[in-house]
């Protein structure tokens, strides 16, 4: 709050903003906010959005208005119902017991409550160009003596058609207001418009590296080089709906990492500089349109990267400046969403963290890994959640009801239902699914022992096989602990083993060179139904659907 208060605002104001949240001023806010409360000229402020200009003219005007003077004080322009209503609502949020009366006015509403409020008296009216005009005209709005004239999203405006209007309502208003125009970007017209209509202006512009941090959670984790993979996966898991962009170093790390993660059945797809442009470009165009939701990245392939309603930023691995970092993060948290910014850092790279934290000067606070149980249990709430959606939706073709009837004459309902919960998701609930990752505690790393993989392996009875020979033959051949190798079963044609996740790359990969060649492979396991979501079916579905709102 300390550079909220350095910005000469008044002890009520400075309660208001607590309470919504807000611990230290947006670039634009910082810039906007002061030079509002002192008199003076017009003000054009532009800067990207989401990055907070709305109480950037909302705090000093709740400051400087007099509730219930009978008159409008302040006219909000916006081009849309919805983002006139955002604009109210914000300033209400933000004035606390001072009570202003706000109206908002916009086209498809009916007349009655509009006339209604403004025959009452308003302090702050905020609508869209077109209504007001019609308000003008009728001569049911009154803006002879406003004392500011506030044009927001001025660039959405001309790009909705109300250039004309626009004009036509600074012509028409108390020529002896102040005006400010905000805007993301600054088209001709604007320019032009502001020329005109504005006087003795101050120009505000907030560079795009300097976004906001505001609407985005920065975190980050600390966990071995090795175990950064496992924590992706459960972070990926455990969201309700994971959109990322996950940066890598270099050009190995992503195709690597790409890999890792369609082995586990995650659909991602890797963009560095050796991805052809016209490939780069379907992917592009897919993630743009969420079929992919995972992209892994290079600094250098994200450049230019126009998406920037993301979920999630994960850097994989710290960038190498602080310009990047921003860079990186400021992809997601846009255009009034909240967003999160991971990053990875290995125990040795502290210090770079706190660097970067002290440069950016915002909070990059450190979370735990989420554990396998939580991920699980927050798959279980989102399948609970389609389960819902699928039964309010009914069955319209009665595809599956006559079929339900007949079941639910042979079974208890308890079982039939438990019977077919384990059909589709027996797999992609299993804990065993996840790896093992070194959590470090006080007093040393406290090892997760969780993972582990059920193995195929191609030989059985008919090959002379009992388990005792199996774990031996294992043991040799790819220099395992014979500990780690447990529920030995060997059938007819073929065997299975369970060892620790960590181990089974290295036992499969043992038996396909050497002189002991063997198909050994990671076990799909016998209950898993077809073309569900690990399956490997050849489906086109995606394969893994995220996950449930998490805590980490
Ligand atoms: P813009 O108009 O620049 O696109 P908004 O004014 O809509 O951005 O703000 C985007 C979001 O950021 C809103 O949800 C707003 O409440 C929030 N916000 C604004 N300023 C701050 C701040 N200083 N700290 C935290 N959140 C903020
Ligand atoms: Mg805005």
């Amino acid at each position: 709050m300390e550079k909220f208060k350095e910005l000469g605002l008044s002890e009520f104001m400075l309660a208001a903003i607590e309470a919504k949240g807000f611990t230290e001023p947006s670039p634009v806010q910082a810039a906007v906010i002061p030079t509002l409360m002192n008199d003076g000229g017009d003000i054009i402020a532009q800067a990207q959005t989401g990055t907070g200009k709305t109480a950037a003219f909302a705090i000093p005007l709740i400051e400087k208005l007099t509730p219930r003077t009978g008159k409008i004080q302040a006219l909000v322009l916006a081009p849309t119902r919805e983002l006139a209503l955002q604009v109210a609502t914000e300033i209400e949020s933000l004035s606390g017991d001072k009570k202003l009366r706000v109206l908002t006015v916009y086209g498809g509403q009916a007349y009655g409550p509009q006339l209604k409020g403004l025959r009452d008296g308003v302090d702050i009216v905020v609508g869209t160009p077109g209504r007001v005009i019609d308000h003008l005209d009728r001569g049911s709005m009154e803006l002879s003596s406003i004392s500011y004239l506030i044009i927001d999203e001025a660039d959405e405006m001309l790009n909705m058609g109300f250039a004309e209007a626009m004009e036509q309502i600074l012509a028409r208003a108390n020529p002896d207001r102040r005006t400010l125009l905000f805007s993301a970007t600054m088209p001709p017209r604007i320019a032009d418009m502001a020329r005109k209509f504005m006087k003795n202006s101050q120009h505000i512009t907030v560079k795009k590296r300097d976004i906001t941090t505001a609407l985005i959670d920065q975190i980050y984790f600390e966990v071995k080089e090795k175990d950064k993979f496992e924590a992706l996966c459960r972070i990926i898991d455990i969201e309700k709906q994971f959109y990322g962009l996950i940066f890598c170093r270099t050009k190995a790390d992503v195709d690597q990492l790409v890999r890792k993660l369609l082995e586990r059945n995650f659909v991602a797809e890797g963009l560095h500089g050796d991805v052809a442009q016209a490939q780069r470009e379907i992917i592009l165009d897919r993630f743009k349109a969420q079929k992919l939701t995972i992209l892994v990245a290079t600094d250098v392939a994200a450049r230019g990267i126009d998406i920037n309603n993301l979920s999630h930023v994960i850097n994989y691995a710290l960038p190498n400046d602080i310009d990047s970092y921003v860079h990186r993060i400021g992809r997601t948290g846009r255009a009034g969403n909240k967003g999160t910014a991971i990053t990875f850092i290995t125990p040795s790279e502290y210090r770079k963290l706190i660097f970067i934290q002290n440069k950016t000067r915002s909070e990059i606070r450190k979370a735990e890994v989420p554990d396998v149980k939580e991920v699980i249990k927050t798959k279980k709430a989102r399948i609970t959640e389609e389960i819902d959606a699928i039964v309010c939706m009914g069955d319209e073709e009665g595809r599956f009801t006559k079929w339900a009837e007949k079941l639910i004459e042979k079974y208890e309902a308890r079982d039939l239902v438990a019977a077919l919960l384990k059909q589709s998701f027996e797999e992609e609930l299993d804990e065993q699914n996840y790896g093992e990752i070194n959590v470090p505690e006080r007093g040393g790393y406290r090892v997760d022992t969780r993972g582990t993989t059920r193995l195929f392996i191609a030989v059985g009875r008919v090959d002379g096989m009992n388990p005792r020979s199996l774990v031996d033959l294992i043991r040799t051949t790819s220099n395992i602990d014979d500990r780690l190798i447990n529920d030995v079963k060997v059938l007819e044609k073929f065997s299975f083993v369970t060892v620790p996740f960590t181990e089974a790359e290295s036992v499969i990969r043992s038996f396909s060179s050497g002189k002991q060649r063997l198909l050994v492979k990671k076990d799909r396991g016998p209950n898993t139904a077809p073309g569900s979501p690990r399956s490997g079916g050849f489906d086109d579905r995606p394969k893994r659907q995220a996950s449930y709102k998490k805590k980490y």
